[in-house]
């Protein structure tokens, strides 16, 4: 019943906004004919013969010389007469005075169609100004800013991000009663910004911050307060604070807080001074609502460092809250959550595919499962398959497999040994994380991939598993080095030269890792490092090539034996490869 009320109130106020959208519509149309008639001049235009006919009977009482003519007062009506200026003597005009006409010249006016051409076209652009200013104002579905009321998400919703939703208790029980607050004397945060990555559930806990305290939700974009119009940005941002005034206790939600909040530049443009002034306002808005008001407004951003310091002072977005990147626990949680709405197979195991997600954002995952079950439809299966799962996981990290690129029969076997190279590697040094797959499908850019996974997430990363990963990133190069020769080694390596550099570079001048340079931190001057940095980066690197190609010349035959299994499957999990390598192994021993 309600619905069906809400759904005949909506229809009514739509009709509302067509009718006002006709009229307006109507007036300019009409007003776009009718104009130029009012403006333009209403005198009849007579031939120079029957002007000097009614001369002639002498029933010219004056005439008013003007651009190009000249209008003729008859007794009982006027007229023009178009006469080029040129044969507008004096003489002629002397005669004409001499016989009893009054000769006026007429005062340099406003063109009266050229009023029209300006007067329309004003009148049009109101007309569809207005229109629009109808459309956001009265059309619910424009209307700005969104609110929610009874939002249905709750914190269980949120998987994982145990820290934020801690902190984020006091600003429930804030919202639900903030009298309670205010008489003990309690300092009440007004903003609060919450930093992590995209897709990491910023939105997420926001509503569900709301619909745990039971409030209403006013949701905007920093992008809202980008609008094409001066001052509109700024009328936005009091709007915004009037209507949550007006429904508080609420929650305000701003996403991408950078786009109104980034730093002041001080620029001298128009666009500068506009946008200056609706963060000011922002300023002025947060200042000026006091906590009792019961209102918080939560910003999200991914960079704290690129937003005005005023917005940081005390009383305005004085606190942060970070929401990261899942780990291995939250990723499956999150899975679990999202796993909700879709069927998996018996054998689909979460926790797995959580340890093969390092580094997936809680969108990301949710994408993944979209994803496998976009497959699963395709190939008929009533459940999601762990292959779909795989597939998907594949398509999220890389883009679509790219089966179709043309690779010659030459390269095929290039990129085998390449990433037998890293595979091996990988396999046989210690510290390395383990070998999940192998594959010389192409992903993306890389024409083949290595995948290795951690048996858990890790926040310190010992030296031993830094030079793994060098010798791991060098075992593409010296495979190929050692199978083809160094007259045919490839471009394939950048990538692995680049990643390489990149970790060598660090553990010189940032982890104290190297013992020529010592424990100190080295930076840049003039963007280079001094030569013994320089050295020792080359020198790291070499090393470990040196001891990616002495694993490969050691075990030759378990090297054949991958690239040959690559060439026949393309794609080989880590439990192959191991067999592969232990049982090459077992016959070297032999
Ligand atoms: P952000 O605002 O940080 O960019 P969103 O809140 O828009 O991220 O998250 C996008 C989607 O990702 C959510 O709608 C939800 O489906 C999913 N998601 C992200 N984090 C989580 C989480 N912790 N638990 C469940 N779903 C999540
Ligand atoms: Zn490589």
């Amino acid at each position: 019943m309600t619905i069906v009320l809400e759904k005949i109130r909506r229809t009514l106020r739509q009709r509302s906004v067509a009718v006002c959208s006709a009229i307006l519509v109507a007036l300019a149309v009409v007003t776009a004919i009718v104009a130029p008639r009012m403006m333009s001049d209403p005198v009849a235009e007579i031939t120079y013969s029957e002007f000097a006919r009614d001369l002639g009977l002498g029933k010219v009482e004056r005439v008013l010389i003007e651009e190009g003519g000249f209008t003729v007062h008859l007794s009982d009506e006027e007229a023009f007469v178009r006469l080029p200026g040129d044969l507008l003597s004096a003489s002629y005009l002397d005669r004409l005075a001499s016989s009893g006409v009054e000769v006026d010249f007429a005062k340099p006016g406003i063109d009266a169609s050229g009023i029209a051409g300006f007067v329309v076209p004003l009148v049009l652009v109101v007309a569809v100004l207005a229109l629009l200013a109808v459309q956001t104002d009265f059309n619910p579905a424009a209307r700005w800013p969104r609110v929610i009321r009874n939002i249905p998400d709750r914190f269980d919703d949120v998987a994982g991000q145990n820290e934020p939703k801690a902190e984020l208790q006091e600003v429930i029980a804030f919202l639900r009663d903030s009298e309670a607050f205010t008489k003990v004397g309690a300092r009440i945060p007004r903003g609060l910004l919450m930093v992590g990555p995209p897709g990491t559930g910023k939105t997420l806990i926001a509503k569900a911050l709301a619909g745990e305290a039971g409030v209403s939700f006013l949701a905007v974009s920093g992008s809202d307060f980008s609008a094409p119009l001066i001052g509109i940005a700024k009328s936005r941002v009091s709007k915004l604070f009037q209507q949550a005034r007006k429904r508080a206790p609420c929650l305000i939600f701003i996403d991408e807080i950078d786009a109104i909040g980034r730093k002041r530049g001080g620029g001298g443009s128009a666009a500068d001074r506009e946008f200056e002034s609706t963060l000011n306002q922002l300023l002025v808005e947060m200042d000026g609502f006091n906590t009792t008001a019961g209102v918080i407004v939560i910003g999200a951003t991914n960079r704290v460092d690129v937003l005005d310091p005023a917005l940081l002072r005390p009383g305005r977005f004085d606190r942060q809250v970070h929401i990261g990147l899942p780990d291995i626990a939250g990723r499956e949680a999150i899975l679990q959550v999202h796993a909700r709405k879709v069927t998996l197979a018996e054998s689909v195991d979460l926790s797995s595919i959580a340890k093969g997600t390092p580094g997936f954002s809680g969108a990301d995952l949710g994408n993944l499962l979209n994803e496998a079950a976009i497959f699963a439809a395709r190939e008929g299966n009533l459940a999601i398959t762990r292959e779909n799962l795989e597939a998907a996981r594949n398509k999220v990290i890389m883009g679509l497999e790219r089966r179709s690129l043309a690779v010659t029969r030459e390269e095929r076997r290039l990129v085998a040994v390449h990433e037998a190279g890293h595979a091996l590697c990988a396999c046989l040094t210690p510290g390395s994380d383990k070998v999940h797959s192998a594959t010389i499908v192409p992903h993306g850019q890389a024409l083949g991939l290595v995948m290795r996974l951690p048996d858990h997430d890790r926040h310190c990363i010992p030296v031993e598993k830094l030079e793994a990963d060098l010798i791991v990133a060098m075992g593409g190069r010296a495979a190929e080095e050692i199978v083809f020769g160094p007259k045919r080694v490839t471009t394939g390596a950048a990538s692995d030269i680049a990643h390489a550099t990149d970790i060598a570079r660090r553990m010189v001048t940032e982890w104290g890792m190297s013992s020529a340079i010592g424990m100190v931190r080295v930076s840049r001057s003039n963007d280079s490092f001094p030569p013994e940095v320089e050295r020792e980066i080359r020198r790291i690197i070499e090393e470990m090539y040196a001891a990616a190609k002495t694993c490969i010349e050691h075990n030759r035959g378990a090297l054949d034996t991958l690239v040959e299994a690559l060439l026949e499957r393309e794609t080989i999990d880590g439990d192959e490869v191991r067999r592969i390598v232990s049982l090459a192994d077992e016959r070297m021993a032999a």
